[in-house]
């Protein structure tokens, strides 16, 4: 995906980040600047912390040492920019009894965001003909687009993807990466992808960070026409990696 000119997406500084958990140190002095416009691919074997890194970014934990600033300011202390961001991973995390519409109408209520909102993402999520139907019934991918609509119902500037194809099958990973390209490029927003699903990735990134024990090992720009082959042979040599 290329840099949009004067992008809108918001600036993300982490400085010397390090995160422990007892006696894990998962970041290690962590250093990384996300500028807004960049769709970066978070590369590493598992264990590298990327979903650490994630969630410190989304404001969900704090580091143990170092800062984040996300727009400016740190997500932990300044609630107001979390509503600049989504976070979609492999858990849809749906309420799994209520339609598809009244999940996101919970949410809608929850960021106060107005009733249009909601049916405008049903729509956009192609879930319009199931809007009424218990989330229970629903496939894994159609599960995941209504994840992604909830994601990105209240229009956040940055977008955060843990592992979102995982559990799907190509045709459910190939529509979710459809709705994703669209979202990020109508909402002009920035985001981080943690991957190995090559393809995908090579759709969604302009930019690919690989982490090795918790540090930033290698930063790459990659241009759309250059980016599938050595893109493919980075995310196997990590899943080569991961596996042994
Ligand atoms: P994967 O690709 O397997 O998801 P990852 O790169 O996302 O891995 P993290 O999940 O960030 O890696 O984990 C980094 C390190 O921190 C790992 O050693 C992990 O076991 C550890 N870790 C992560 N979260 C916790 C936690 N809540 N408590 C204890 N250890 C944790």
């Amino acid at each position: 995906m290329a840099k949009p000119d004067g992008a809108t997406g918001v600036d993300v500084v982490v400085q010397g980040v390090e995160k422990r958990f007892g006696l894990v140190v998962a970041l290690d002095g962590l250093h990384l600047h996300l500028q807004a416009g960049i769709h970066l691919l978070l590369a590493g074997a598992n264990g590298a912390g990327k979903t650490t890194l994630l969630r410190l970014i989304a404001g969900l934990a704090s580091p143990s040492r170092g800062t984040i600033s996300v727009d400016g300011v740190d997500p932990r202390k300044h609630h107001n920019v979390r509503r600049h961001i989504g976070l979609l991973s492999h858990q849809p995390l749906l309420y799994r009894e209520l339609t598809a519409r009244e999940n996101l109408q919970f949410f809608a209520h929850l960021y106060d965001l107005p009733v249009g909102a909601v049916e405008a993402a049903l729509q956009r999520a192609r879930l319009g003909r199931h809007a009424d139907r218990p989330v229970h019934g629903f496939s894994q991918g159609m599960k995941q687009r209504l994840a992604l609509a909830r994601a990105t119902l209240h229009r956040p500037k940055l977008l955060l993807l843990d592992e979102p194809f995982t559990g799907l099958d190509r045709e459910s990973s190939q529509s979710l990466t459809d709705q994703l390209v669209e979202r990020l490029a109508e909402e002009d927003a920035s985001s981080v992808l943690v991957t190995h699903r090559g393809s995908e990735a090579a759709r969604l990134v302009n930019r690919v960070a690989v982490l090795r024990r918790g540090r930033v090992a290698g930063e790459h720009e990659w241009t759309p026409s250059a980016v599938e082959g050595p893109l493919m042979q980075l995310c196997q040599r990590l899943g080569a990696e991961a596996a042994s």
